[in-house]
């Protein structure tokens, strides 16, 4: 290399960039933060906040515990740039006008952000670009095991079920997680406002888990150091239990830790530990978490439309005392309520705990399915734009399952997965009315 090579190869493509973060909130395995880095002679950090409209204008405020635990990861990710001599300078809202406002104020040559799955986050990046044309946007794959180019399709192309997808995928190398940067562009100075953006209340730490990379990492690696994957696919249905599933889904979510790095880790640990089924359902799960996030850039704004991808819309409505009973676990069915009950409490639910609610509003209740995808999406700690609208399209029959409908007999589950009834008991799902309405179907109160 001759001394000219050296001297292009350390010139910076661009004076200032801006780092957007979204649901990548760590600083390892952070390909996003490693391309803004090598790009840029200075880099401006902030956080992006989701859109809170959904659908037909119906808005979601996440709960307290939610943001707790955003406030939470969002100050791991700070100190984790610290490291660096960076820090998160700015939240921003997710609007258009938010984006626009940015960008005005930052003036950068270059912005970065990880490919999203959420249309309507897609929709308002793209018309800022447009607004900004001077400016570069580039957009890096963070969420996802695949790069889009690596899949044997074109997204557009997307298999229509889990299984095609899986046999098309699964024998893929996935790319091995990248280190932590070994240095970060220098911030410019401007004054840090986005810890005033959080009350003193968000930012107490009584959350079900710690956020943040450092907490990720920790749990992870415990995990695997365990026995608990070697016999995952017998446990992964319980209903609770903090080791039956691998609750990797808290991190994952907001990005405190990437699917790579716990890939990377369950080869790993079956190198020592051995493989086995378990450990095979393990990434077979996290496939699922793949195709969900392709299947929502497949298929943009019918993710949350009410027919989704169907044909025809389903034959259910909204009854608002009906939804209200759901949400508080107050439905004449005890396993509904006690997952209900404990989603509200803790803001976590086990997978088949999501299945049968999400049954329960779908068939029981009769009740249009994106009211329990909104609901979750402001409960659930682990919210994922993609898997939440994703599986519930699924269950609602409206989306990717080839049998079309899924009906969950709650009895014979009650029977299977809570025999004891320890579960209901502990979360108190008898205590419930057992009368499900109060009017009748022209909204006239029934008498006993
Ligand atoms: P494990 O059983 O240990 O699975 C390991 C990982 O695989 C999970 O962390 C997750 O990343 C992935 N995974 C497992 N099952 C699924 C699945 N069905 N779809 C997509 N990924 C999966 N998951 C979310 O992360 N966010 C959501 O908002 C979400 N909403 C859901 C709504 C409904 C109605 C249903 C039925 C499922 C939803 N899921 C969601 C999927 C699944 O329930 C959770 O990922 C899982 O319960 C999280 O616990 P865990 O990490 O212990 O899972």
């Amino acid at each position: 290399m001759t001394h000219d090579d050296d001297f292009w190869r350390l010139e910076k493509m661009h004076k200032l960039g801006l780092m957007c973060f979204h649901n990548d909130l760590r600083v390892a395995d952070n390909p996003t933060l490693m391309q803004a880095a090598s790009d840029c002679e200075k880099l401006i950090c902030v956080y992006i906040q989701p859109p809170d409209d959904l659908f037909d204008g119906y808005a979601i405020a996440p709960t307290t515990l939610r943001r707790q635990q955003l406030y939470q990861s969002l100050d791991a990710l700070d100190r984790g740039l610290g490291a660096f001599g960076q820090h998160i300078q700015a939240i921003a809202d997710g609007s258009t006008e938010g984006l626009a406002a940015l960008l005005e104020r930052f003036d950068p040559s270059a912005v970065y952000r990880s490919e999203q799955a959420n249309w309507r986050v897609q929709a308002r990046w793209s018309s800022v670009a447009q607004r900004f044309p001077e400016t570069a946007f580039c957009e890096v794959t963070s969420h996802t095991l695949f790069e889009s180019s690596a899949l044997p399709f074109k997204v557009a192309n997307l298999p229509s079920s889990f299984s095609k997808f899986r046999r098309q995928v699964e024998s893929l190398t996935i790319p091995e997680p990248i280190a932590a940067p070994a240095s970060l562009p220098p911030p410019v100075t401007t004054p840090d406002i986005w810890r005033q953006r959080f009350s003193s209340a968000e930012q107490q730490s009584d959350t079900l888990i710690a956020g943040g990379e450092a907490a990720a990492s920790r749990h992870t690696q415990t995990y695997f150091a365990s026995n608990a994957a070697q016999s995952y696919k017998q446990t992964r249905n319980a209903l609770d239990g903090w080791e039956n599933s691998t609750k990797f889904s808290l991190w994952l979510a907001c990005g405190a830790i990437s699917a790579r790095e716990i890939i990377h880790q369950l080869r790993h640990h079956e190198t020592q530990q051995g493989a086995n089924e378990s450990t095979y359902w393990i990434y077979f799960e996290l496939l699922w978490r793949e195709y969900f996030q392709w299947y929502a850039h497949r298929h943009g704004d019918n993710i949350s439309a009410f027919q989704g991808i169907a044909t025809s819309t389903p034959n259910t409505s909204f009854y608002p005392q009906r939804f209200r009973k759901w949400c508080l676990g107050n439905t004449p069915y005890p396993i509904v309520n006690a997952c209900m009950k404990q989603l509200n409490a803790s803001g976590y639910m086990s997978n088949r705990g999501r299945q049968l609610v999400a049954s329960c509003l779908v068939h029981e209740l009769a009740l249009d399915w994106r009211y329990g995808a909104a609901y979750m999406a402001q409960n659930l700690l682990d919210y994922d734009f993609a898997s939440n609208w994703g599986n519930w399209q699924y269950l609602a029959g409206v989306g990717a399952d080839p049998r079309g409908h899924r009906r969950f007999n709650l009895h014979k589950q009650t029977q299977t997965y809570d025999p004891e009834g320890h579960f209901i008991a502990l979360w108190k799902g008898a205590e419930c009315e057992a009368r499900l309405d109060h009017v009748d179907i022209v909204d006239w109160p029934i008498t006993d």
